[in-house]
């Protein structure tokens, strides 16, 4: 009787450190030199989408990564809070840019890589990973496995070349619903911090952003 219950036990732990271990997905610039972690990952602990938007565009473009849009352009992204995100190397080959006011576009300065998208400030409870800097390679997972598949499609209207119907969904209120309830837990707790781009003190991002100029957005 002892022993069974132990193994049972002991089947359990392993079920419960397999479920722990599935939920983290290793970091990596295409280089290696900046590494991470998110942990709690999971199709119900975030949000995938893909973004087909001029800015998302633009920032690939001023990466000189087309590489990291899909052949119309889209920008696949997955929304998380940032207290479940850990940057472990590397850091300081962290730079960032904006576009407009309300976004900050993190990348890496060794290879060029995509990293998140931000609010301008730590306050606000979401981080956008982007999927160049998720290492499923290293994982041994495919991101439909990790993520599920992308909940929705945004701004279409912005691609850049006619999108395949019925493949993903358009946002719809039941969408915007769950994305809604799902910052609203993040916000009540309090996973806005830690976040490895701001500072904690200050409330400064960690790197200044560099603001990309009209004529600069022109040439993209
Ligand atoms: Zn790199
Ligand atoms: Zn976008």
């Amino acid at each position: 009787m002892g022993r069974r219950f132990d193994q049972r036990a002991r089947r359990a732990h392993e079920v419960l450190a397999c479920a722990i271990m599935s939920a983290e997905v290793p970091l990596r610039c295409q280089c290696g030199r900046v590494r991470g972690r998110a942990s709690h990952v999971s199709p119900s602990t975030g949000f995938r989408f893909i973004c087909y938007c001029k800015d998302c565009q633009a920032f690939a473009s001023f990466l000189g990564r087309a590489d990291v849009l899909d052949a119309a352009g889209g920008t696949d992204i997955f929304q998380m809070p940032p207290a479940r995100l850990q940057l472990t190397a590397g850091t300081d080959a962290m730079r960032c840019l904006t576009l407009s006011s309300k976004v900050l576009r993190w990348y890496t300065d060794c290879c060029r890589t995509p990293i998140a998208n931000t609010a301008t400030g730590p306050r606000f409870p979401i981080v956008a990973i982007i999927h160049s800097f998720m290492d499923h390679e290293q994982d041994g997972r495919s991101r439909d496995e990790v993520l599920g598949p992308p909940l929705c499609r945004i701004f279409e209207h912005s691609a850049t070349r006619p999108l395949q119907a019925n493949t993903v969904s358009r946002p719809s209120l039941k969408i915007f619903a769950r994305r809604a309830s799902m910052m609203f837990r993040w916000w009540v707790g309090g996973l806005s911090r830690p976040t490895p781009f701001f500072d904690d003190r200050t409330k400064a991002p960690h790197v200044a952003p560099r603001l990309i100029t009209r004529s600069e957005r022109a040439a993209l």
